[in-house]
């Protein structure tokens, strides 16, 4: 089988062989040209850049021709020459063209260029032929490949948590009910509340907030273990960074302090956006170019600097001595909001920063509880643009604090029995954290709304396709 891409052709022509035959798929981008010779910029997805095709017009049927449109998808054999033109260093010259597919020009929506970014989510099954999506979705699969390749070499395991439970993973959000019943006809017990010992699995259940807790179990078995699937969360806020079904990588550690959780936290995404910008700097420089004139720069600086480490009260101080008036007033306790945690890395520190021991009021219960009886050992790295990406914390491992913890929150041991027994079997220092793959793919393509690196958001009442 022999499956050219059209990336291998721009890369690599000379492997290719200039002078040979090829053949050539995929879909149009624009047709021009004049009674004699007819240009098609040719893309088939693996790489941003258009193949030249150039058809005599002599050798063609005009009828044929008329049928290349923008959106139309071909198939061409023809010979591989360097290129006349500039803006390309080869094409190929047509020998045969067959039409797999023609695109109506009165009725295809992306005929030209410069569509708004609000436009293409209302075609989102037709955006990713767009240049901006073919970058976004190359850039996700990457970065998809190099968590997996980060651990996989470090002796992590990877972990399928279920997308099914029935715990809420830390009071971390709204969230979707799972169930069977007919909603027009809900069994209820003799007090009038709903059975759900008759629902499918017997219990109430739900779409998962986090693969955490029951990360901690892989973790207190394996050593290391990450977890990498999608989220729910049925929060209602419609922001730019979140979405109701969205991708979290959660890493979890037997025997890391939070000081090892921190320094793994700092070297992963650095070694990501690393990744990024050895692999895919064709799709970061139109990016760049066409969209984020920062954003190249943006990420090699991410890479090269040392990430600031402070304390939530410090962070506390610092924002109350700001000058900027803050839409959400600063006090000690209150839940950082992004303009908050924005302001310390952009303007104060002017780089990532990685904020820990907070309020143990407004953090899950299972954080490991500080000396001082009101914080606990979080830690949330805070980006530029974005704000919080990745939120982890050291976990509780002694189990009288985590019960006593778990009681003051009106919750019982019963709710996550199995949970307790990992500190009842042999309990561990242990330590992890989620990073949110949108937020990350926020940052490695400059895009500013989180609905832009998704293939097809979930927000509320949005999923159409
Ligand atoms: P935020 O305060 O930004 O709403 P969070 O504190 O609720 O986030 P965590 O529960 O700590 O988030 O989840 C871990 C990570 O998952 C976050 O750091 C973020 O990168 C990502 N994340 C959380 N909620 C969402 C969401 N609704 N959509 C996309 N990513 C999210
Ligand atoms: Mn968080």
């Amino acid at each position: 089988m022999n499956k050219l891409r059209l990336k291998d052709i721009i890369k690599t022509p000379e492997v290719v062989g200039i002078g040979n035959s090829v053949e050539v798929k995929g879909w149009v981008r624009s047709r021009r040209g004049n009674n004699f010779v007819q240009f098609i910029a040719l893309n088939d997805g693996s790489i941003v850049t258009n193949l030249q095709v150039v058809a005599d017009t002599a050798k063609f049927d005009e009828a044929l021709l008329k049928q290349i449109t923008t959106g139309s998808c071909i198939h061409v054999t023809g010979k591989l020459v360097e290129s006349q033109g500039k803006g390309q260093t080869v094409e190929v010259q047509a020998e045969t063209i067959e039409v797999y597919g023609s695109a109506d020009p009165e009725q295809y929506p992306l005929q030209k260029k410069g569509h708004s970014m609000e436009f293409l989510r209302e075609i989102a099954h037709l955006r990713p032929r767009t240049n901006y999506f073919g970058c976004v979705l190359r850039l996700r699969h990457a970065m998809a490949f190099a968590i997996h390749k980060y651990f996989n070499d470090r002796g992590f395991f990877y972990l399928h948590t279920p997308l099914i439970t029935a715990s809420d993973a830390e009071g971390a959000g709204e969230m979707f009910n799972v169930t069977t019943f007919d909603l027009n006809n809900i069994p209820r017990t003799e007090d009038g509340q709903i059975d759900y010992k008759q629902d499918f699995f017997g219990k109430h259940t739900n779409l998962t907030v986090s693969g955490q807790l029951e990360g901690e179990l892989g973790a207190m078995a394996l050593g290391n273990i990450y977890t990498f699937g999608p989220t729910f969360r049925a929060e209602n806020s419609n922001t730019p960074r979140h979405l109701a079904e969205f991708w979290m990588i959660e890493p979890e550690m037997a025997f890391y302090d939070i000081k090892d959780n921190m320094d793994l936290a700092e070297d992963f995404i650095k070694y990501l956006v690393q990744y990024a910008l050895d692999n895919n700097m064709d799709d970061l420089k139109f990016l760049n170019d066409m969209f984020d004139k920062e954003l190249i720069n943006r990420l090699e600086s991410v890479t090269k600097v040392d990430f600031v480490r402070l304390g939530y009260t410090e962070a506390i101080d610092i924002l109350l001595q700001a000058k900027k008036k803050f839409e959400y007033p600063v006090k000690w306790g209150i839940d950082l909001q992004s303009e908050h945690e924005r302001y310390l890395v952009e303007n104060h520190f002017k780089k990532p920063v990685i904020l820990t021991d907070y309020p143990k009021e407004i953090k899950a219960f299972y954080m490991k509880q500080n000396d001082d009886g009101k914080t606990v050992r979080a830690m949330d790295v805070l980006f530029p643009t974005i704000g919080e990406i990745i939120g982890g914390s050291e976990r509780e491992a002694d189990y009288n604090k985590l019960l006593n913890r778990v009681h003051e929150l009106g919750m019982t041991e019963e709710q996550y029995w199995w949970y307790f027994d990992t500190r009842k079997f042999g309990s561990a220092p242990h330590s992890g954290f989620g990073l949110g793959f949108e937020r990350l793919l926020l940052f490695v393509t400059g895009m500013t709304n989180i609905r832009d690196v998704i293939p097809f958001p979930r927000t509320p009442q949005n999923a159409e396709f």
